[in-house]
This record gives C-alpha cells, sequence and structure tokens, in this order.
C-alpha cells in the first residue's frame, strides 16, 4: 500500500440555496386550496406549514462528515452494507418510492466507516429524481471517495405514483443496480455480490 493519511475526512453538503420556508408555505396553501381545501377549518389551517416541512425535509438531505480510513490490514474482501431503507421522491409525480439499497465494494488503499453507507443512501435520496439516478449517484459517490477495486449499488423500492395511482399496483418493486470496476467487470465478483444482495422474501 502506498502512503495515505490514516484518516481523511470529507464534509458532504449539497450546493443548493437555502430553501424560503415562507414561499413553499404559500405555495402548498395555493396548491391545496386549488384543489378545493378550505384552509380556514381549524383542522387544515395549520397543513400548508406542515405539508411545506414534510416537502422541505424529503429534498434535503442532511449534511454530514464522510470518514475514511487508510486499509491498513489490507482488506481485499467485499464489504456489503445490505437492507438500507430508501425514501425518495419520484422527479415526475413527486411521490414517494420506498424501499432498500444495498451497497458494496471491494476496498482498495481506503474503506469507509460502516455508518456511512446509509448515511450516503440517505443524503442522494432526499430529493426528487428516478431511482436508476439515485443508484449511479451513490455508486459514483463511492467510486470518488474511495477509488475502490470495485462498487456495486442495488436499489428495490416501490413508487407510489404506481402502486397508488395511474397503474394501481401495489407490491410491485422496481430493481436498479450500478456496478463498477471487478464487480461489474470480474464474474466471481460480480456473482457474490449479486447473491449478497439478492432479495429475500
Ligand atoms: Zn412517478
Amino acid at each position: 500500500m502506498s502512503v495515505s493519511p490514516i484518516h481523511r475526512r470529507l464534509r458532504v453538503a449539497r450546493s443548493v440555496p437555502d430553501v424560503d420556508r415562507e414561499a413553499v408555505t404559500a405555495a402548498a396553501a395555493t396548491l391545496l386550496a386549488t384543489l378545493g381545501l378550505d384552509l380556514a377549518d381549524e383542522n387544515l389551517v395549520e397543513t400548508p406549514r406542515r405539508m411545506a416541512d414534510a416537502l422541505i425535509e424529503m429534498t434535503h438531505g442532511p449534511e454530514f462528515d464522510l470518514t475514511t480510513f487508510a486499509n491498513h490490514e489490507e482488506y481485499d474482501e467485499l464489504v456489503v452494507v445490505s437492507d438500507i431503507p430508501v425514501q425518495s421522491l419520484c422527479e415526475h409525480h413527486v411521490l414517494p418510492f420506498v424501499g432498500v439499497a444495498h451497497v458494496g465494494y471491494l476496498p482498495g488503499e481506503r474503506i469507509l466507516g460502516l455508518s456511512k453507507f446509509a448515511r450516503m443512501v440517505d443524503f442522494h435520496a432526499r430529493r426528487p429524481q428516478t431511482q436508476e439516478r439515485l443508484t449511479k449517484a451513490v455508486a459514483d459517490h463511492l467510486q470518488e471517495v474511495l477509488a475502490p477495486r470495485g462498487v456495486g449499488v442495488v436499489i428495490q423500492a416501490e413508487h407510489t405514483c404506481m402502486s397508488l395511482r395511474g397503474a394501481r399496483t401495489p407490491g410491485t418493486r422496481t430493481t436498479t443496480s450500478t456496478l463498477f470496476g471487478l464487480l461489474r467487470d470480474d464474474p466471481r465478483s460480480r456473482a457474490e455480490f449479486l447473491e449478497l444482495t439478492r432479495s429475500r422474501p
């Protein structure tokens, strides 16, 4: 292994402007009133603010520190963190899609604290997007900070825009995957990763 710092800490934050909570609340009130809700009703008077807060929370992942460590033990087997909860919003309907992520990598010179996989998934999940793009965003981020020998991300999710409206097919799951390096190109590593991330009943 070449010389690399033992700890390396990166602040992960989004480059989006601060949200104007009052403007989102006003827009939510307009939307709800247009849909026919009586916002003067005492049960609904606070709904636009609550709706705004919920949407802001679901579209802005919290910042966090991503600490990587030198791989002094030269651990070179697959690391897989499974069943990380995923909650995001589809960008076409702004309705939730909910499921799990399985994230794995073959370490190179650096390794990542295990809890950071869930933080990274949550950070990228909190924005309107497609499941495909979310899957690739997590894989790209791991590739960037770890430069591992291989990266794999599998996401399985149910899209409420498909289960609660439109096709109305509850229980239908969508699976997406992004594989880089040896997890894509080496048949043994690829098979091992996909076996470990295969959905369980
Ligand atoms: Zn949708």
